[in-house]
């Protein structure tokens, strides 16, 4: 789905990232950038930065960031390509048809026509035994009709038949999720076969993927569209194309994790609710509903699996920022059957007993280890503390060590000692926003991508005394990598255009460099240009010496005399190279 590069950097150009950002958040002016509070993370005074010069955005407390493609991608979860075409139209380029590989559109109209083709299934004759296990799960056929629900018939090919008399091939088919090979490479079949289907469809009402379930004893029970182009696990919500005009208007977003609890939940009054599609709640997801709400309540099985499984996605959560509770269901019981045994009035009943999901995660650690061995009691304050370092309002943080204290039986100080240890963190630091996102490269690597892309005249100069090897993360690296082969085009050397070829941690990264503004004037500017290369090559030696140093421990341990004498000889070639230098 290849746009091509000069055109992606066409339309990011006629764009200004200033006016697409402020269509979502209030930006101020304030000297020569704009600030917002960050939409990625909790914060009381704005730390989040547009460059109407640099055409980028980041935020100082959390570190997001990156050009007008990605501010899309993270804050209205779209694609790549749909980041681009929306911001093409936006600045009125038409993106020539030849040029796309793959149209997105082609792949959203064929699964419209999907969805209509298992609609009339399940209403023929060949959808008999589905419509009988749809009525005997308690299914309304109004609801039948508003979730779109349908039926793959049970041949191996009667989709793709249907599909290849309308024009469509084998490989565009398989492409769209919809058709497998099969091993033995004797021809093609249908992905869902047998099943009663399930249309994902997204918010802006288009059918994006499918789930189909089986009613007879095959396996698997639940089988889901593949990932293409247009369905990408873990970023969707099913059922949000029937609920999110409930869940803005409650400003509260239920979310349980299979199609027949969302729906059956839907068909019995409670109708802010969405379907996960997996145990674990992904970035995506909390991000699209806090868009929407205030508050999300998640809903969980009450078994032991369900109970480990549902810490998994907790720390998503309290990443977010979003007001989140979970509830647990009483043993044995999902949504569907807890519902069409009990009834609304009860489900609502359960729902009033939600908890924060701090206390949440709290309990079920509790339950899972037992709180009777000092070793147990440590293994929750441990796994509590990888919640609490994702909690980005200190006092917020505060509060929950002083809680855990209490339920612990371990003194407030010595957690905040224990937690600051374990998270590397510095303890007079921590009222301090800014100064607590650790990164992950040194400064003098920083330094250097950030003279090379604002001088780009010095990077032969740079290049011929570094390897992209010698630089020391492997971000930083691959950075190094690109602005080397990019140059000397300067179009495309452009920091706004170079972040549209990195994948999205390198842009984020290379946001954070270029959003400082340094001013080295030119007398001092080649002798910091030295330095900085100096001093990273003596960089790179020390960490090497350090990993030397290890393995030489290790190798005393083990008392491997040979490797003993290899280490001990490459640590004094390597001190030899630090003395050159
Ligand atoms: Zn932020």
């Amino acid at each position: 789905m290849a746009i091509s590069e000069n055109i992606i950097n066409d339309i990011r150009d006629k764009a200004d990232i200033v006016e697409v950002i402020d269509s979502f958040l209030h930006l101020k002016k304030i000297g020569g950038n704009f600030k917002a509070l960050c939409p990625f993370h909790h914060e009381k005074t704005p730390s989040f930065v547009v460059s109407p010069q640099k055409q980028i955005f980041h935020c100082f407390g959390c570190g997001e960031g990156g050009n007008v493609f990605h501010f899309l991608m993270k804050h209205q979860t779209m694609s790549f390509i749909e980041a681009v075409n929306y911001v093409a139209s936006m600045v009125g380029i038409d993106i020539p048809d030849q040029k796309r590989e793959v149209d997105f559109s082609t792949f959203l109209d064929l699964n419209q026509k999907v969805a209509r083709f298992y609609t009339k299934s399940l209403f023929s004759s060949l959808g008999k035994n589905c419509r009988d296990y749809i009525k005997s799960r308690g299914l309304e056929e109004e609801i039948v009709k508003l979730f779109n629900l349908g039926y793959a018939p049970p041949n191996w090919d009667s989709l793709s038949k249907q599909l290849k008399g309308e024009g469509y091939n084998n490989e565009f088919l398989i492409k769209a999720g919809l058709v497998v090979k099969a091993k033995d490479d004797k021809g093609f079949y249908d992905i869902f076969r047998d099943r009663l289907i399930f249309p994902i469809i997204d918010h802006s009402k288009k059918v994006i993927g499918f789930g189909g379930r089986v009613f007879s004893k095959a396996m698997p029970k639940y089988l889901n569209s593949p990932q293409t182009p247009v369905y990408q696990k873990g970023k969707t919500l099913y059922g949000v194309d029937v609920t999110l005009s409930d869940i803005k208007r409650e400003k509260t977003a239920i979310i349980v994790e299979g199609y027949l609890d969302m729906i059956m939940l839907y068909q019995a009054g409670i109708k802010n609710v969405v379907a996960s599609l997996g145990t674990a709640l992904t970035q995506d997801q909390v991000r699209f509903l806090k868009r929407y709400s205030d508050e999300v309540v998640v809903v969980y099985d009450g078994d032991e699996s369900g109970q480990v499984a549902s810490l998994r996605g907790l720390d998503i959560v309290f990443e977010s920022g979003i007001k989140a509770n979970a509830v647990m269901l009483p043993k044995g019981y999902d949504p569907d059957s807890f519902i069409k045994e009990k009834g609304k009035e009860e489900f609502l009943k359960l729902l009033a007993k939600k908890r924060g999901v701090f206390d949440y995660k709290l309990d079920v650690l509790r339950n899972i280890y037992g709180v009777e061995s000092l070793d147990s009691r440590i293994k929750i304050v441990h796994e509590m503390f990888a919640s609490l370092e994702k909690v980005g309002n200190h006092l917020i943080r505060a509060e929950y060590i002083k809680e855990l204290s209490n339920k612990m039986g371990f003194e407030e100080k010595i957690l905040w000692d224990e937690f600051n240890t374990k998270s590397g963190r510095i303890k007079k630091d921590v009222f301090k926003e800014k100064a607590l996102r650790q990164k992950s490269y040194s400064s003098v690597e920083a330094s250097l991508v950030y003279i090379m892309l604002n001088n780009s005249e010095v990077i032969p100069e740079i290049k011929g005394a570094l390897e992209p090897e010698e630089f020391i993360t492997d971000e930083i690296q691959s950075l190094v990598k690109v602005i080397y082969d990019t140059y000397p085009d300067s179009d495309k050397l452009k920091l706004a255009n170079l972040l549209n070829v990195v994948a999205e941690e390198e842009a984020r990264i290379l946001a954070e460099i270029m959003a400082e503004d340094v001013e080295l004037s030119e007398d001092v500017f080649q002798e910091h240009l030295n330095q900085c290369i100096v001093n990273l090559k003596i960089q790179k030696i020390k960490s090497y010496c350090n990993f030397l140093e290890q393995e030489i421990k290790k190798a005393q341990q083990g008392s491997d005399n040979k490797r003993l004498d290899t280490l001990f000889r490459e640590l004094n070639d390597i001190k030899k190279k630090e003395i050159e230098i």
